[in-house]
């Protein structure tokens, strides 16, 4: 929950209008003296409209440990300015800041080194991945060696999908004296000598097998003796898994709930399809598949991870079918006198988000896309876009980007990355799956790697919401580029729009090479609606040299658009109101 507290009357509005933004708000009413202290303690971040100073002495009687103190945010009376003031990264101050800011029109001081110099903070490292920090971890020195630009390694087990991390930070074994980070879920020794922080990624899935009323205790036992003598760590277990026969079976159940892991269940024809070391006829006779934790460990692993609750960008289970995708059994079957355990280890999954960076101006850029581009360690799209975003990436990003004409070749490198387990943005203007390149990305993508759709705005919805509100009833997009498709079809879906009297959006409705095509659209148009129909057009929406354009299907000349501009064709419903192109929502029941 997020507490506001404000004591000025200017606050008071404020406090107010983020209430509205935010659902579930609390107001805290009362003197700063008694309000602070009640919210510190009820809440998980609060935003005070009172000066930094004054909030400091109130806070500091109160401050225990960065990982449990809420974030709290200052905003200046002016509502210029939104300051973290203490739990920035771990309390989600810098991201209340930036949202709050969003709210109230002014902007968020971030003060956390790693966010000034753009950095990954190691205290985030990896969270959205599922990493855990190890306790011991000496996160203050390795930090700084980060942010300083000493030399630094890293050493995975695995190529997960790291945010970028800044060219000091060499990939490889620990060197003697070098402050390292350690991505493993082996216990170690590591061979470190220099300052070391150790995460442990959610690589291990443990399979249980149980008879009848075994108890807790033998299968937490046997669980962490097979981890121990494996030399693995408990930490790194993301998720148990078993037979749907044995998932009311209340020792293996208290067990998991000890362990904190969610369970898979598998019904015993699926386990049986799953190759195992150590099948068993027993085990057959009884249950129907020979073998249990085995196969269930398997096969869980081949799995996405389960989604993390809360996190809108966590890659949702498509259905994806569990492909083997490199899963190795870590741990062959063990028995006890009720239970069997084995252990797998998931191969990390690729990440490739397809994110739309709108149509030109940066406050169209959704937030989200912006975390996706940060989040991204390898940036894939055409040139003049990834111009558009370079302020926006972190250091140590890879940037592939090519010129116009090499959508193949674009797709297949940002599949092949993501695929090598890297975490690739694929970047389009206005929506990236609106003619462009999440198509041909996901015709090439296979089952291992997760992917994220981030929606852009898309040149119709800047054109439209610049012409006025021709889109306020049916209406279809319509390519009229005849280089991938035959000018036949084209026309035959323009011939459709026509008698559907629907209003029609062209996109790459002219080219250098290609001139006849839009008149020939509108002919067609013309054909089926009356000469005044308006027709709007809009050069580069929201970039530099914008010019917008409204005419009729009789006068609109087609020679004043080329490839940066959109058409919007009215139906027969559309009309000018006040200089503006408006379809009437209300079809039937609309007075004419
Ligand atoms: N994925 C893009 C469309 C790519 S097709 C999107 O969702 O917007 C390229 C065509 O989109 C251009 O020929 C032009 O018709 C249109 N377009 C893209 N951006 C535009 C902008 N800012 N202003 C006007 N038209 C634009």
């Amino acid at each position: 929950m997020i507490g506001l507290i404000a004591v000025t009357a200017a606050g008071q509005r404020a406090a107010e209008r983020l209430a509205e933004a935010w659902p579930g708000t609390r107001r805290y009413e009362g003197s700063a003296s008694a309000a602070l202290p009640r919210a510190f303690a009820e809440c998980d971040a609060i935003v005070c409209f009172l000066a930094v100073g004054a909030a400091v002495r109130l806070l500091a009687p109160l401050l225990g440990s960065k990982h449990t103190d809420p974030g709290v945010v200052c905003v200046d009376e002016a509502l210029r300015y939104a300051v973290p003031v203490i739990g920035a990264h771990a309390g989600g101050g810098n991201d209340l800041a930036r949202r709050a800011a969003l709210v109230l029109g002014g902007e968020a001081v971030i003060t956390t080194a790693s966010d000034a110099v753009g950095s990954v903070a190691l205290d985030e490292f990896g969270a959205d991945l599922g990493f855990v920090l190890e306790t011991g971890s000496e996160l203050a020195a390795v930090g700084a060696a980060v942010l300083s630009g000493e030399r630094v390694t890293l050493t995975a087990g695995a190529a997960w999908p790291l945010p970028p991390l800044p060219p000091n930070v060499v990939s490889g074994d620990p060197e003697p004296g070098v402050p390292a980070i350690i991505v493993s879920d082996r216990l170690g020794p590591f061979g470190t000598t220099g300052p070391t922080v150790v995460y442990r990624p959610p690589s291990l899935v443990v399979g249980i097998g149980a008879s009848r009323g075994v108890p807790a205790a033998e299968v937490t036992a046997l669980i962490d003796g097979a981890l121990a003598d494996a030399g693995l760590s408990p930490r790194s277990v993301r998720q148990a898994a078993t037979v749907d026969l044995k998932a009311d079976e209340a020792g293996l159940l208290a067990a998991i709930q000890a362990g904190d892991w969610p369970l898979a269940v598998y019904p015993a024809d699926a386990l049986a399809t799953v190759p195992v070391p150590n099948p068993s006829e027993v085990v057959r006779a009884a249950t129907g598949t020979p073998s249990v934790a085995e196969a269930a460990a398997l096969l869980a692993a081949a799995g996405p991870r389960p989604a993390v609750p809360g996190d809108p960008a966590t890659p949702g289970d498509l259905g994806t079918p569990h492909g083997s995708g490199g899963t190795e059994l870590v741990v062959a079957k063990r028995a006890s006198a009720h239970a069997t355990v084995a252990v797998a280890r998931a191969r990390p999954r690729g990440r490739l988000a397809v994110v739309g960076i709108g149509p030109g101006a940066r406050d169209l850029l959704t937030p989200r896309a912006v975390a996706e581009l940060r989040r991204a360690s390898v940036i894939v799209g055409l040139d003049q876009y990834v111009d558009q975003v370079a302020g926006l990436l972190r250091p140590g990003t890879t940037v592939h980007a090519t010129g116009l004409g090499h959508e193949r070749e674009r797709a297949a490198a940002a599949v092949a990355e993501a695929a090598a387990g890297r975490a690739v943005a694929l970047i389009g203007s206005g929506d990236a799956g609106v003619y462009a390149m999440g198509s041909p990305a996901l015709e090439l993508a296979g089952e291992t790697i997760d992917v994220v759709g981030v929606p852009g705005i898309t040149a119709s919805l800047a054109a439209a919401a610049l012409l006025g509100a021709p889109l306020g009833h049916d209406h279809a997009l319509i390519s009229l580029s005849d280089l991938h498709t035959a000018w036949e079809a084209i026309e035959r879906r323009v011939t459709a729009v026509a008698e559907a009297d629907l209003v029609a959006c062209f996109y790459n409705p002219a080219s250098r090479g290609r001139s006849w095509q839009l008149r020939k659209a509108l002919s067609i148009l013309a054909a089926c609606r009356p000469p005044g129909t308006p027709v709007g057009w809009v050069r580069d929406a929201s970039r530099p040299g914008e010019a917008v354009g409204m005419s009729t299907l009789a006068a609109f000349d087609p020679a004043q658009v080329d490839m940066r501009t959109l058409v919007i064709v009215g139906s027969s419903r559309s009309r000018m109101v006040a200089g503006r192109m408006v379809t009437p929502r209300d079809y039937l029941w609309a007075p004419s």
